[in-house]
């Protein structure tokens, strides 16, 4: 395994679910210390902190315990990183490159001596500890259910993109009302009153744990006003993706925190036998939609979860990721992982990069139907 595919696999995997199928008992992204004897009241307020996004796990007390999804195996299985990378391939066989497959036990171990040494501590220096007698979980500020109305809520103040900034953007970009409409697009418009009557209703407090309001206590979408609700089947959002219109704020594009539960238009995915284009980012899924065209999209190659696999059930895929290099090894990448799990997939344009049609290297989607950034 290259580097590049150990990262591919490593970014493949959620390490909630890993933790999970370890024993450890993960709660709104935190669970206990594996070292409780070195906390007080044996950790009793979890201490570590797993992010999902990057794959990462930390302990806010023990500045060596921390590192990526395979330092975890190590940890709490106590075991070497070529031990740790075996059992994630015994665990997730279908996310390993075919090359790999064959000569497992070799590849783990050149990918231990090419990899850093993880941050967690060695076998041979700390004895994990028999998990601490489970205590009484202490409850979370919000419940998910809460959770939930939030973001609803949050959306709800938001306003249609028609006359608005946001909606001259999306026209740029040859996307237009029956695709707003269809997608329930959203701007803010008046940032100061959203901002406010989020703050008036739920307080600071709450708001910065679901992750709408920043440390500083004001709500994150002041440079990304343009707001793509995730809608499920029931036409209901629980998550969203939010853009800049201005075209020099960097990142272009804010998720909120957490997992990203499914593809973006996951309505697409009707488990009924058809095609569907699958696409990186929304404006490029919109691009589509605005074509007729059957789309998905994901927010990146990276954040493409096994776990959907089975949304694809029956379905064609058609990958139309970014026309260059990390496009192209994502689309590989990606392809691949349909493949093994038997979904027929193919790359949007191969074998016609000669015709005057082609997409140009560095287009997108939406370059190539003419949209103008
Ligand atoms: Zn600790």
């Amino acid at each position: 395994m290259t580097n590049e595919e150990l990262k591919q696999f490593k970014s493949a995997i959620s390490i909630t679910a890993v933790a999970q199928s370890l024993g450890v008992e993960v709660s709104h992204g935190k669970c206990r210390c594996f070292f409780p004897q070195r906390h007080s009241h044996g950790d009793r307020t979890p201490s570590v902190s797993i992010s999902e996004e990057r794959g990462t796990f930390r302990c806010w007390v023990c500045d060596d315990v921390r590192g990526d999804v395979i330092s975890l195996v190590q940890v709490v299985k106590d075991c070497s990183f070529t031990e740790a990378l075996n059992w994630l391939m015994e665990q997730y066989p279908f996310l390993v490159p075919a090359s790999a497959r064959k000569e497992m036990a070799k590849i783990a171990e050149r990918a231990a001596s090419a990899a850093a040494r993880p941050h967690a501590p060695g076998p041979a220096m700390v004895r994990v500890p028999e998990m601490a007698p489970p205590e009484p979980e202490e409850p979370p500020l919000v419940s998910e259910d809460d959770r939930k109305k939030i973001i609803l809520s949050f959306l709800k103040r938001l306003s249609p993109v028609d006359n608005t900034p946001a909606g001259k953007w999306l026209a740029r970009r040859r996307i237009y009302k029956p695709v707003w409409d269809k997608m329930l697009l959203r701007t803010i418009t008046n940032y100061e009153e959203v901002n406010n009557s989020l703050k008036a209703d739920f307080g600071e407090e709450v708001l910065k744990y679901v992750g709408l309001f920043n440390d500083k206590g004001h709500l994150r979408y002041y440079k990304h006003p343009l707001i793509f609700p995730y809608l499920d089947p029931q036409r209901r959002a629980f998550y969203f993706q939010s853009r800049a219109i201005d075209n020099t704020v960097v990142p272009k594009e804010l998720n909120l925190r957490g997992t990203v539960p499914y593809p973006y238009n996951m309505v697409a995915l009707d488990q009924k036998p058809g095609w569907v284009y699958l696409c990186e980012g929304v404006v490029d899924t919109l691009t589509f939609l605005g074509q007729k065209i059957n789309a998905v999209g994901i927010p990146g190659v990276r954040s493409f979860k096994v776990e959907w696999l089975n949304l694809f059930r029956n379905k064609n895929v058609v990958l139309c990721l970014d026309h260059d290099e990390a496009g192209r090894s994502g689309m590989e990448y990606i392809g691949n992982l349909f493949t093994q799990a038997g979904v027929h997939n193919v790359i949007l344009g191969e074998g016609m990069e000669n015709l005057p049609t082609a997409m140009k290297e560095g287009e997108d989607i939406n370059d190539w139907f003419g949209g103008k950034k």
